[in-house]
């Protein structure tokens, strides 16, 4: 299959976001929702974070609700920073009347430091309540109790690497635990599939419904308000870059690439929806969207078939050494990536393997019109 070079298939809700976020700055926040009075609506506040071109920086929705305010996402702040970033969200609260002990939700969609890691400070700060998916949640207490390392665990001897190089890998499962980006509080309301926010009597609402997608992380949550339609898809799909999947800092078993295009399917229901990303910028396009990160997906599935049909027996660490990946593979060996790069490849050759030869890929490529 040819890999064919990506232009701007979707379409960008604000130039000037667009514009900041692909040129790696900080875009000012956007008013998504909610007419034009001060002090109402829904807000895409984008917060600065370490990282390059539209990982520069990461989306917080904030909704300005009559009774409270939501806050999904917190996002990124440094060590020592927590009170730069609580006068950040104060003063862009106080521009529009509100202020940051009127807080009454913390919603976070996935459980990465960039996206949770102010969460601890904002609750600390105010009384918020909160809120994550119930089966994220789930991941974060298997790899609390060491039971995270799910189906893709890396021993040196079922991957097939050279001796020694894994030896770090083996240290880090010997120490199974939970970062520290992660609020050491218990969450006070577990989101599953399908709950809407206002039945569980949450105020300040974005009259929003979760929609949980699995497969960047084991419970990846997304927020759907389908009377305004706007969808809030956090990491689930991104403008300009592809998610990683598998990525969860526990695992709940099965397997992420399936779990991830069974999500991309599912989330065709909200094509006509405005897109809030986790980077980048507010979007509509996202069927085009769906099926360009469809075919990312499908076209590395048939490149691992490639090799397996060559060699079917053929070890993941050897099977790994003869893919492509954007560094290379000499300097993937030698970094920290390389252990997601393997279990990667694992979760890729099990997709491959699960079906009649070819017929799993088929179906997938049916299914996203990638097929012709
Ligand atoms: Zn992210």
């Amino acid at each position: 299959m040819v890999h064919r070079q990506v232009t701007h298939q979707v379409t960008p809700f604000a130039k000037p976001q667009y514009t900041a976020a692909v040129n790696s700055r900080t875009p000012g926040p956007v008013r998504i929702d909610g007419g034009s009075a001060p002090g109402t609506g829904t807000w895409v506040r984008p917060v600065a974070m370490p990282g390059s071109g539209v990982m520069a920086s990461v989306f917080s929705t904030v909704h300005l609700g009559d009774d409270g305010v939501t806050v999904v996402d917190p996002g990124w702040t440094g060590q020592g920073q927590e009170g730069v970033y609580l006068s950040g969200l104060d003063a862009f609260l106080r521009e529009r009347g509100r202020r940051l002990e009127q807080i009454t939700q913390v919603i976070v969609t996935h459980a990465h430091p960039d996206h949770v890691t102010a969460a601890s400070c904002l609750l600390e700060a105010t009384r918020a309540r909160f809120i994550v998916g119930a089966t994220e949640w789930r991941s974060v207490e298997a790899a609390r109790s060491g039971n995270g390392a799910g189906d893709y665990s890396l021993s040196a001897d079922e991957v097939g690497a050279p001796a020694g190089v894994l030896d770090t890998v083996a240290e880090q499962l010997e120490k199974p635990g939970v970062p520290g980006f992660i609020p050491r509080r218990s969450p006070d309301v577990l989101l599953s599939d399908g709950d809407r926010l206002s039945d569980l009597g949450l105020s300040a609402d974005p009259h929003t419904e979760a929609v949980v997608t699995p497969g960047h992380t084991p419970g990846h949550l997304c927020l759907v308000n389908r009377e305004t339609k706007l969808f809030i898809a956090a990491d689930m799909i991104l403008p300009e870059i592809h998610p990683g999947i598998g990525l969860g800092v526990g695992s709940l078993g099965g397997n992420p690439v399936v779990d991830y295009l069974t999500s991309l399917r599912r989330i065709g229901e909200f094509d006509d929806h405005l897109v809030v990303p986790g980077h980048g910028y507010v979007f509509t396009g996202l069927a085009r969207r769906r099926r360009d990160t469809a075919h990312h997906v499908l076209s590395r599935a048939r490149e691992v078939e490639r090799v397996l049909a060559w060699n079917p027996s053929i070890s993941v660490w050897r099977l790994a050494s003869q893919l492509t990946w954007s560094s290379g593979w000499e300097e993937l060996r030698g970094s920290p990536m390389l252990f997601s790069g393997l279990r990667q490849t694992m979760m890729y050759r099990d997709l491959v393997l699960s079906g009649d030869p070819g017929g799993t890929l088929d179906r997938w490529e049916r299914d996203f019109d990638l097929d012709d």
